[in-house]
């Protein structure tokens, strides 16, 4: 008799949930909005329904949950959620807790990447990786030794407000040339804007950049240099073994294209195989899968 646990991916639009049992197959998979400018109350009402679709009235043990910004467990609080600032309310975890019968337990969203995508493709193969969201913001999960490394206050990996130049763009947390002033979906967008004079997502830019338009095509270059570096600095400092890529930006093609042969040059140290830079293979799924995790290890039934 297989043991049931619920994961919750919580976003800015949506929330998704799914039932898993413990040998890690997915039952029932369902979303709704999350409507988190209606105010808490109909994000838990939103929460709690989702979970009770995707129970479809089986039982479960327990519940994992991905949210943005990082979640400080002595404090029961979210940090660090700019384009949801709501879910930093204090109390919003206990009243969420107080409408559930079973234990919660939270994570990052990108941790939960990170753990999903750990199972799927890295197991055996891959014992340090990092897992990184690229989306309106951007958001990374680190695997050291096999297990989900969090830091001591659970927010490490935010590789993407390190600096690639101490006069660069404006980042909106305050420093100078993050990274994430340029690669993430809002900032790819914000400078087609600057430089294109359009306001188009990020993949309707990179579509441009395939008919040569030449500010697309100057933003494109521009940032697969980054992320290179940006990934070298990061595989310099922690030894890593392969890179995945998730949330909507990750699906332009031209990251596992060219990004490779920047990261190659700047990388430091003894030989070692090409680190790969690998798309998310659980696609939308991953954040789900990943936030069950965190219920199977609530319940003894996986260990990292
Ligand atoms: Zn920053």
């Amino acid at each position: 008799m297989p043991n049931y646990v619920i994961g919750v991916d919580l976003g800015g639009t949506k929330v998704e949930a799914c039932l898993m049992d413990s040998d890690r197959n997915i039952h029932t998979r369902n979303r709704a909005p999350s409507e988190p400018s209606l105010g808490l109350d109909q994000v838990i009402d939103n929460i709690t329904k989702v979970i009770e679709t995707a129970a479809s009235g089986q039982e479960f043990s327990a519940i994992g949950m991905g949210t943005p910004g990082t979640y400080i467990p002595s404090e029961d609080k979210l940090y660090g959620s700019p384009h949801t600032p709501i879910y930093e309310t204090p109390g919003f975890i206990g009243l969420l807790r107080s409408r559930l019968d079973v234990p919660l337990v939270i994570e990052n969203d990108a941790n939960c990447l990170a753990l999903a995508e750990y199972y799927a493709v890295c197991l055996g193969k891959y014992s340090h990786i990092m897992a990184v969201i690229i989306g309106t913001g951007m958001g990374y999960g680190l695997i050291l030794n096999d297990k989900l490394y969090r830091g001591a206050r659970g927010g490490a990996g935010e590789i993407g407000h390190t600096s690639i130049d101490l006069n660069g763009r404006l980042c909106e947390c305050g420093r100078h040339g993050c990274a994430e002033a340029y690669l993430s979906g809002s900032s790819i967008r914000k400078r087609y804007r600057e430089l294109g004079g359009k306001d188009l997502e990020a993949a309707e830019i990179y579509k441009l950049y395939q008919v040569c338009d030449q500010p697309a095509m100057k933003i494109f270059e521009e940032s697969c240099m980054i992320m290179g570096e940006l990934f070298a600095n990061i595989i310099n400092a922690l030894d890593l073994q392969a890179i995945i890529l998730g949330g909507g930006v990750s699906n332009i093609p031209l990251w596992y294209e060219k990004v490779p042969q920047y990261l190659e040059r700047s990388i430091f140290g003894p030989p070692r195989d090409k680190i790969p830079i690998l798309k998310a293979k659980l696609g939308d799924s991953s954040g789900v899968a990943g936030a069950a995790y965190l219920a199977l290890r609530e319940i003894g039934a996986l260990e990292f």
